[in-house]
């Protein structure tokens, strides 16, 4: 997870707010299960907004959103507060895994990070890595809920939070296997480059790297 900063809201849901939310709150007194219409909340300009802010990727575990699944995720969800259903502050962008979050009765969104509330440290102040296995920090209860909440601690991530650290370290390998060859000692600017760049914010897992990068790789990066 890393902090997400919001832009603006879409013009089309500044427009239409109010009257989809009027229409939704009518069909609630009829349907009281019934649920916001996806092709509103989830249109084109609103989705393309949501995803620049995090790059492409799930709000909470980053895995890149490519392909046909990408979800729109009520952040505090419809059933808790109906009034929230197309409030721009609480749509996110959530991947297969993440939207399969644990409900506000086992644990509520306030006992969790939220990446758009939380800043960048404060997610390090909970959330830490081991390879690819998430933990918390010792004694965060807010990292140990976050985990929990939003399952950041399933299989599925983990394979494929391991196969993205696969990646780093083949990079890396390349990078050693040349200055080897060329009897070189220190990695170019370039090659330094292309392992900081893990660590960006626009690239998939970057917390995870940064970890990484910074327990092995940290003297390769500084001599
Ligand atoms: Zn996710």
């Amino acid at each position: 997870m890393r902090h997400i900063e919001r832009l603006p809201e879409p013009d089309i849901l500044h427009e239409k707010h109010d009257e989809w939310q009027r229409k939704y709150e009518e069909k609630l007194q009829q349907h009281p299960s019934a649920r916001p219409d996806h092709s509103k909340y989830a249109h084109p300009a609103i989705a393309g907004t949501l995803q620049c802010m995090s790059h492409g990727k799930c709000f909470y575990c980053e895995t890149r959103l490519s392909g046909a699944y990408k979800e729109i995720d009520h952040h505090i969800e419809v059933s808790i507060d109906p009034s929230k259903a197309y409030d721009w502050t609480n749509l996110y962008l959530a991947c297969d895994n993440c939207n399969n979050k644990l409900n506000h009765y086992t644990i509520p969104v306030s006992e969790a990070l939220d990446p758009c509330r939380n800043s960048d440290e404060e997610i390090q102040q909970a959330l830490t890595f081991d390879g690819e296995m998430i933990g918390s920090m010792p004694n965060s209860q807010l990292g140990l809920k976050t985990i929990q909440k939003y399952k950041l601690d399933t299989a599925l991530l983990d394979l494929r939070r391991s196969r993205h650290l696969r990646f780093l370290c083949e990079t890396v390998d390349k990078i050693k296997d040349s200055m080897l060859e060329n009897g070189r000692r220190t990695a170019t600017d370039e090659e330094k480059n292309q392992i900081r760049a893990f660590m960006q914010a626009d690239r998939p897992y970057s917390l995870m790297c940064q970890i990484y990068i910074n327990r092995h790789y940290a003297k390769l990066l500084a001599d």
